[in-house]
Parts: structure tokens; sequence; C-alpha cells
């Protein structure tokens, strides 16, 4: 009789704790690891660049700490459904468990995927499960009483702080028993040839490290030195306010029950000011998954379909203040030094991401979509779901949106959350000798005032189309 093995197909869960899939395989004699490189499965948005450098450390990471416990992690190439059906049969498992991912895309994918396998091995006891580890709560758990879904945050907070339970924590395994190897399934790529050659991902090594133990070490600094001044500082970029956990979250090499816990031991959603203003951080992560989860449209098209009518400059037009704008050669400082920050390290300050987003859509009027897509191609923490909900809410388009007539000043906020003008100075060397006081005085040519008139009198077009 052959040995009883599961496998356990990891994707955006790339951790050994608080794996729900992985604790249920070790119920099995063996299990057996896999992650499946498959752009096809993510439809319109495979991984952007600064992704796929992330992921290939992270791959490799877990594979060390798979080995470290007699287990390794098996790498494959291509089709989802045929690698993991080719290892169902080499190894004759009797399960295959994943933790569930709730892009609209892999979520069509695996519920196609659930069905095939339970229909192909429906005499053999095949057994398929998913699992929520992604989230803290499932989105059909967080309906208004008609049953409809949440589209404003706040009611959507209420209910999540009245209804809040900490699932128990899974410790990450001693051992993971392996199943022997069996011919024919060698891994088609090693972890490593899934990064990128694009001479500028090499300078993301130098800030980031990526991994599920480095993402525990993160947490860990934060909640010591972090957490208590979170609330004060969360808005200043020229400070480290924020927690850097974006990435870590988005590749799930921290699970959010973790986040969590780690701010208040016992599990509950913490009452001190500085823990409930990074949970409701959190849970804004939670809002933009349900929102994509509803309205699966959202990465391409604007939630509030007036918005389709938005009278945006065309492609021909904006092509050169787009270049600038990517390349932070706008004139505007805040937007400059943001816009570097991103193509030197692959993240941006959130303050400085709205800053950004409403100098492109607002200012330039360039449609919003063209910056989610190079957001999505240079951030480390590129996210479907919050790269969706920030450029929608910026943009005004989105639920709970930022209005349309809040045109953010670029001088304004950075007066007012870079006050002397470190942040500019430090991405923007040309300004290094201005003072505090003209460091985010736009160039010249640069009129801000006429180029709100412009957003607003587009704005009045749809208003007046409605
Ligand atoms: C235009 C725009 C695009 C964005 N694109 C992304 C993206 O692709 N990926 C991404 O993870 N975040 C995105 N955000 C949200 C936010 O900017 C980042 O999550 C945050 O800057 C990450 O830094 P941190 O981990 O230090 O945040 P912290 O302040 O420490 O927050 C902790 C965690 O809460 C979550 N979070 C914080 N703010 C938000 C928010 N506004 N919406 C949803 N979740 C949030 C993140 O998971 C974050 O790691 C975007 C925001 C805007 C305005």
């Amino acid at each position: 009789m052959s040995q009883d093995t599961a496998i356990v197909w990891f994707r955006r869960d790339l951790r050994l704790s608080d794996h729900p899939a992985l604790t249920r395989a070790l119920n099995h004699e063996a299990v057996v690891c896999v992650y499946i490189d498959d752009p096809k499965r993510e439809g319109e948005w495979p991984l952007g660049q600064a992704s796929r450098w992330w992921l290939a450390q992270s791959l490799a990471t877990l594979d060390q700490s798979l080995q470290a416990r007699g287990n390794r992690l098996l790498v494959y190439s291509g089709d989802s459904t045929s690698v993991l059906t080719q290892l169902i049969e080499a190894h004759q498992a009797r399960a295959v468990y994943w933790n569930r991912v709730y892009e609209p895309s892999p979520r069509e994918y695996d519920a196609t995927l659930k069905d095939h396998l339970k229909t192909k091995y429906a005499g053999d006891a095949l057994h398929v499960e998913s699992f929520k580890a992604q989230l803290l709560k499932e989105p059909w758990e967080m309906l208004k009483k008609d049953h409809t879904p949440y589209l404003v945050f706040t009611p959507f907070w209420r209910h999540f702080q009245a209804t809040w339970t900490a699932p128990l924590r899974l410790p990450a395994p001693d051992r993971i028993p392996a199943a022997p190897e069996v011919e024919g399934m060698v891994p088609t790529i090693d972890s490593a040839q899934l990064a990128p050659t694009h001479p500028w991902t090499e300078q993301l090594a130098q800030v980031w490290s990526p991994g599920w133990p480095h993402a525990q070490a993160q947490l860990s600094a934060f909640v010591d030195q972090g957490l208590s001044q979170y609330e004060s500082a969360r808005n200043r970029p020229d400070q480290a306010g924020t927690s850097s956990l974006s990435p870590y979250l988005h590749f799930g090499e921290l699970s959010v029950g973790e986040v969590i816990r780690a701010c208040d031991p016992s599990g509950e959603v913490p009452d001190e000011d500085n823990a409930v203003s990074f949970v409701r951080e959190i849970v804004w992560r939670e809002f933009s998954h349900y929102l994509l989860y509803y309205f699966p449209h959202i990465p391409s098209q604007p939630l509030k379909p007036v918005f389709n009518q938005f009278p945006w400059r065309s492609a021909d037009e904006y092509a050169q203040d787009l270049a600038d704008w990517k390349k932070g050669d706008t004139g505007v400082p805040m937007v400059d030094a943001g816009m570097r920050q991103l193509t030197a390290t692959g993240w941006m300050h959130n303050r400085v991401r709205m800053v950004v987003a409403s100098y492109l859509t607002k200012n330039l009027l360039i449609p919003w979509q063209e910056g989610a897509r190079h957001f999505w191609d240079t951030l480390v923490d590129a996210d479907l779901a919050n790269n969706t909900q920030g450029w929608q809410w910026t943009a005004g388009s989105g639920a709970d949106a930022s209005p349309y007539f809040r045109v953010f000043n670029p001088t304004l906020q950075g007066e007012k959350f870079d006050p002397t003008g470190a942040y500019v100075r430090r991405w923007c060397p040309e300004h290094a000798d201005r003072s505090a006081k003209q460091v985010h005085q736009p160039a010249d040519h640069i009129d801000l005032k006429a180029q709100r008139q412009g957003a607003l009198a587009a704005y009045a077009q749809i208003k007046k189309d409605r």
C-alpha cells in the first residue's frame, strides 16, 4: 500500500506558521510542498517586475526552511491543473490542500480546479480542501443586515470590531515528513529563475529582505519600536513611522492574525489608541479585498459608473507628462520625491502615494488606470485589491472615496507632512540647498491653481451628465 501523502499547494501564503493548509496536511504520513509559476492563472494581472523579484527570494527562503524540517519546496513552471494532476498521480496522493486567495482570476481558477479534481478522482477518495488564511474575515461573513456588501468603511470597521475573534495560532512545525521522490516529477525550475533579469531589481536587495523569518523580525521590531508612536508618525514620509509590512502581508509571509496578536497578545481588537489606529489600517486591507471580491471589475473600471464618462486627456496628449511622472521629473518636489523613492526602493509612503496619485489623476488628468499599472510593475507590495482601492479612492471613483473636488495640493501636503523638507531633499538632491520654506515650491512653469480649476471643470462635466 502506498504512503498516505498530501500535497500542499503554496500560493500567497509563503510561511510555515499560521498556515492552515500545511497544518491539515500534517495529519498525513508525508507531505509534498509545491509552488507553481503559472502567470495565466493571474489573468490580466501577471506579477510585475518588483513582485517577481520578491517572490524568487521568498520561495528560496521557504525552501531553506522546509529543508531544515526534512522537506523541500518543489517549484514548477506551467499549467497549475496539469502539474497538480501529475503530482497527485505520481504520489498517489490522498489529499490536496491550499489556502484561499480572493482576486477574481485565481478565484475563478480555483473553483474550476476544485470541481475538476473532485470529478476526476471521484472514486479514488482524493480529498480537496481550501482554507481561510489570507484574510481575517471571509467576505461573505461581513454583509450588512440587508445581506448586501458594505460600500462605506466605518460601518465595515464597526462590524469587524463587534464580531472579531482571534483564531488559534498555528505554530510552525518542527518536522514536515517528505514523500519519496518519484521519477519524472523533477521540478522544472529553480526559484531563482523566477527573478527578472532587469538590473533595476538588483537595488531592491539593498533595501529589503524577503522571506517569512524576516517578516517575523520586521513585525517584532515594529511592535517594539514603532507601534507606540504610530498615530502621530504614520503620516510622516520623512520618518520611519509605519510598519513596512505590506510586501510581507501581500505574499502571506506573515498572517494577519499574527499581526493583530502581536499588537495585543490577548488576540482581542486592541483598545490602545496607536494599536487601534494600526489595526484599522489592517482592516482597510480587508475592506479592499472585500470590495474586489464583490466587484471584480474594479481593477480596470471605476466602481462608480459615472466616472466612465470622465473627460481624461487622450493618450497622445498625456504621453510626455506620464513619462515625466514615472521618472519623478514633473517639477513638483513632493511628487518627484515619491516617484524616485518608488524607483529606488520598490515602495512609497502611503501619504505620498495619495499625493502622486492625486497629481496624476486630478492635476494632469491622466486616467488612474495608467498609474495603477505603473505601481503594479514597480511596487514590491503590489497588491491587486489594495492598489485598486488606493487608486480609485484617490481618483474619487471608488467606494468611500476621497471626493473628486478634493484635489491634494502637493505644496501644502509637503509643508504639513514633510515640514523640514528632509524627505524631498533625500530623493531630489537638486533641492538640497533650498530652505524648508522653499523646498516644496513647484517649478515656475507649474500652475497648481490652474490645474485644480481644470480638474474641477472636468468633474463638473460628469456631474452635469449624471
Ligand atoms: C494609490 C495607492 C496605491 C496603493 N497600492 C498598494 C499596493 O499595491 N499594495 C499595498 O499593500 N498597499 C497599497 N496602498 C496602501 C498603502 O499605501 C500601503 O499599504 C502602505 O503604504 C504600506 O506601508 P506599511 O506596511 O508601512 O503600512 P502601515 O501603515 O504600517 O499599515 C499596515 C498594513 O495595513 C495595510 N494598509 C495600510 N494602509 C492601507 C490602505 N490605505 N489600504 C489598504 N491597506 C492598507 C497594509 O497591508 C499595510 O502593510 C496604496 C495606497 C494608495 C494611495
